[in-house]
């Protein structure tokens, strides 16, 4: 997948948007939604993604850009909150050479603990969704109101 490309409306992000399949949501408003990766790499392990369609940071719209990324800081406090991580890494992939694999920008929140190993980049065991539902709802406690 190049990394201009056209939108294809059919992700699996696209489709969560539509509510077309389940994603334990964290946060959600006008114009953003985020919620807990069902790949996790660690414990805690979040997306937030805009609701406008964009495959990629360089496509997407500077103000979309930038409500997503502050919208993105206030739910890593609310994760670090939540987990009390030693560290936390975010990530963001443009095109699959860098890795990416679902073409809707989003942002990684991942909690890092020194005394476990970080899991695989998209790949792994499908988490127990009653298990991320229970870890959303720890995230949203930990919002501003
Ligand atoms: P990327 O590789 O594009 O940076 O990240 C895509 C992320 O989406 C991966 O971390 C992967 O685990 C996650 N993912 C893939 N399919 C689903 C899904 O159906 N639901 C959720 N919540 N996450 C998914």
């Amino acid at each position: 997948m190049s990394l201009n490309g056209t939108y294809d409306p059919d992700n699996i992000f696209a489709k969560i948007l539509r509510g077309e399949i389940p994603s334990a949501a964290v946060y959600e408003d006008d114009h953003i939604l985020s919620f807990m990766d069902a790949f996790p790499q660690s414990k805690g392990h979040t997306l937030v993604i805009p609701k406008v369609p964009s495959r990629n940071l360089l496509d997407t719209d500077p103000d979309i850009l930038a409500r997503v990324t502050a919208q993105t800081q206030i739910i890593t406090r609310a994760v670090h909150e939540a987990f009390e991580p030693d560290g936390i890494t975010i990530t963001q992939f443009n095109g699959a050479p860098a890795g990416q694999t679902v073409f809707h920008l989003h942002f990684h929140i991942i909690p890092r603990y020194t005394d476990s190993a970080l899991g695989a980049h998209a790949g792994g065991q499908m988490a127990d969704f009653e298990e991320l539902t229970a870890q959303a709802a720890k995230i949203r406690q930990k919002l501003p109101e």
